[in-house]
């Protein structure tokens, strides 16, 4: 009888990787390719699926991100030492050479564990950017800029970096108005206005849009700002607990908590290892890819050498 590759079937898998996205599959790829039984708990929400195309990834510049996954797991899933279950993890237990992954109505055991699980952003409450998100309305202008530059642009930040980052993104946007998230310093306002950048008097209270393209910021002093994409700054989180769970250490990155690795992706848990958004302070499909060939790597050499 074939292999059922959709079920744990009790047995002790070498590794779980829980994340099937650009982190996840790489790790899973290379734990495969050293011949070893690896499987993908996935429930397929990547952090970038409000996107309507990825940029900046070789060999992927402008596809969309769920054909870029599918691919993915089109690769590994040719490799029999590999299996995709589809669904969320909701628990782990065990240590090093016996953890136990677990999920609605099935569990798995393994030797080792490669969390890959990302961020969930954390969008402020003003109405209307749900609908823009990821459409009109971005963090990071390498993603995005490019295919959206010289239209008009609002970027909604504060802290210590605005001045610089108002700059940087005079790169992409010729005119470009500041929304200060809080108050701004004499220098800050003579390095902006110096970069030809406005600074708006007001806060954002309501974005308005035909669909995903955004046209208008109202402001709390009932002005209106014309703009057609707005780049902002957003806090993160972990889209799970599970390194919680398993006492993980964890540090502050530019977003929010991220899982605290060595150079190998090793987190402080023996047998445990973490990989793209989750385990970097800065985000990005290309630097997941990169972290995920080495968790998978670093995870098969510690199967290997113990
Ligand atoms: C709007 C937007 C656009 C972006 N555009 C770009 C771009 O153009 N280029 C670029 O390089 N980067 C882009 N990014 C950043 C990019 O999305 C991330 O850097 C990348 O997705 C990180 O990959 P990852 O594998 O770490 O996590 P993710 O891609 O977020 O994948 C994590 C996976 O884990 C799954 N998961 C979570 N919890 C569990 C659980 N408990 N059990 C099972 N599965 C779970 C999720 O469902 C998801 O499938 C964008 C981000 C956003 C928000």
């Amino acid at each position: 009888m074939a292999q059922d590759r959709t079920r744990g079937d009790g047995e002790m898998l070498d590794a779980v990787v829980i994340g099937g996205s650009f982190a996840g599959i790489s790790a899973a790829l290379y734990l495969a390719r050293g011949r070893r039984s690896v499987a993908v708990v996935d429930e397929g929400e990547t952090r970038n699926r409000f996107a309507s195309a990825a940029h900046g990834l070789l060999g992927h510049d402008g596809k969309p991100p769920a054909q870029i996954r599918a691919e993915g797991l089109r690769d590994l899933l040719a490799y029999p030492e590999a299996r995709l279950i589809a669904g969320r993890a909701l628990r782990v237990t065990g240590q090093r050479d016996d953890f136990t992954v677990e999920l609605a109505g099935q569990s798995l055991r393994c030797r080792r564990l490669v969390l890959a699980y990302g961020m969930r952003d954390l969008l402020p409450d003003l109405p209307g950017l749900a609908e823009v998100w990821g459409q009109t309305a971005f963090q990071c202008p390498y993603c995005h800029g490019y295919e959206l530059s010289d239209r008009k642009a609002a970027l909604w930040m504060g802290g210590p970096h605005v001045a610089d980052h108002a700059r940087f993104l005079r790169q992409w946007v010729p005119e470009l108005t500041l929304l200060p998230d809080g108050l701004l310093s004499e220098q800050d306002h003579a390095t902006l206005t110096s970069a030809g950048v406005r600074v708006a008097a007001a806060a954002p209270v309501r974005l308005q849009s035909d669909g995903p393209r955004l046209q208008v910021i109202h402001l709390s002093d009932g002005r209106t700002l014309p703009a057609e994409v707005l780049y902002m700054a957003t806090r993160a989180e972990p889209a799970c607990d599970l390194a919680a769970q398993l006492g993980c250490r964890m540090e502050m990155g530019m977003q929010g908590p991220i899982v605290a690795v060595d150079a190998m992706q090793a987190s402080s848990v023996p047998g445990v290892f973490a990989a793209g958004d989750l385990a970097r302070p800065v985000f990005g499909a290309g630097f997941a890819v990169a972290a995920g060939v080495m968790a998978g790597t670093a995870c098969h050499r510690s199967l290997v050498l113990g």
